[in-house]
């Protein structure tokens, strides 16, 4: 096969065409370019994540997982930024061309990006150290998405879901055997909040993040944004039954520090917390209540006793 039956084989997949035309796609593959119509009204949100072999996931990782996880990383940032999901465009780069691997690969690619009628409109293949990189479109009413700068002093944080298990993953990755499911499944399979974050903006949330770098690194991202610092209580996050068997500062440590969760940390007044939290449980998400923003201080985060947090988060440099 030549690189274009490739792209006809792999990349053009006759279901997820069928949502071309509900997302007002003009020009899907095949062009030089992607062409769509823009509603009045809505405003574009676009990100690009790029995940290298070997950096990202395991150099000897299945395809499935490795198109799953690229795309999944992608769908946190729009999570992120509470935009519902509209197209994307994949840039692929392979040491060979393996048909095989390539068709565990879309066909994993093609079974996430269904389930969130999400259109595949372009792209680029090449020859080099595998790696993947996918560029996400979404879009939101006219002003209503969810930024690191917008938390105010006295907002409460919130964190969803369960931390560190994807960094537990990658410990028992390492060791050659998953001893947890859950921490498999995180760090293989990551789940971006959507759902969730779909409906913050309208409960009065303003400020949101994922979590993809580990949490204080992340809170530090949201306290230097919104020039505030913030007072947070880490035995109030939920700690995972996996995470148990663990002495407390290890556990603490993949909670505070770990990457790869892509759970969400967002900021929220007091008065819209009970919504919030309602809505956590009408989708059966855990939700806690970790600290809050405030004015004074010259380090960015403090302990509930007062004393600074040292921030370590993955760094790519
Ligand atoms: P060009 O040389 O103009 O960049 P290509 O031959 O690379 O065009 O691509 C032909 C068409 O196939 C383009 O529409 C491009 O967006 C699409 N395409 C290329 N690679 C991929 C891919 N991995 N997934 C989806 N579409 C792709
Ligand atoms: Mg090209």
């Amino acid at each position: 096969m030549d690189e274009f039956e490739l792209i006809q084989s792999f990349f053009i997949n006759s279901k997820n065409q069928t949502f071309s035309e509900q997302k007002n796609i003009t020009l899907g593959i095949g062009d030089d370019a992607a062409v769509f119509e823009l509603t009045a009204g809505k405003q574009l949100v676009t990100c690009v994540d790029t995940l290298v072999a070997g950096v990202h996931f395991p150099e000897d990782g299945s395809a499935a997982d490795i198109a799953y996880k690229s795309l999944a990383v992608n769908l946190s940032d729009l999570a992120a930024m509470g935009a519902s999901l509209h197209s994307f465009t994949l840039s692929l780069t392979l040491p060979e061309k393996d048909e095989l691997w390539l068709k565990s690969f879309s066909d994993s690619l093609f079974e996430l990006a269904n389930q969130h009628r999400l259109v595949l409109v372009g792209g680029d293949m090449s020859r080099g150290p595998l790696s993947v990189s996918i560029q996400l479109n979404g879009v939101v009413d006219a002003g209503k998405f969810l930024r690191r700068d917008a938390a105010k002093e006295n907002d409460l944080i919130c964190v969803t879901g369960h931390l560190g298990l994807a960094a537990l993953g990658l410990q028992e990755y390492k060791k050659g055997k998953f001893k947890s499911q859950s921490a498999q499944l995180r760090f293989l399979r990551p789940e971006a909040r959507l759902e969730f974050a779909l409906g913050l903006y309208d409960l009065g949330v303003r400020c949101a993040i994922d979590i993809s770098d580990g949490l204080l690194s992340e809170i530090g991202h949201l306290c230097r944004a919104s020039k505030l610092s913030a007072k947070i209580d880490t035995g109030n996050l939920l700690v995972h039954q996996d995470l148990q068997q663990l002495s407390s500062i290890d556990a603490r440590e993949l909670m505070l520090s770990g990457g790869d969760d892509y759970e969400l940390c967002f900021a929220v007044s007091e008065s819209a917390l009970s919504a919030v939290e309602q809505w956590a449980q009408e989708l059966a998400l855990p939700l806690s209540v970790i600290g809050g923003f405030q004015k004074q201080g010259n380090t960015m985060i403090y302990e509930q006793s007062g004393a600074p947090v040292a921030v370590a988060g993955y760094q790519h440099f």
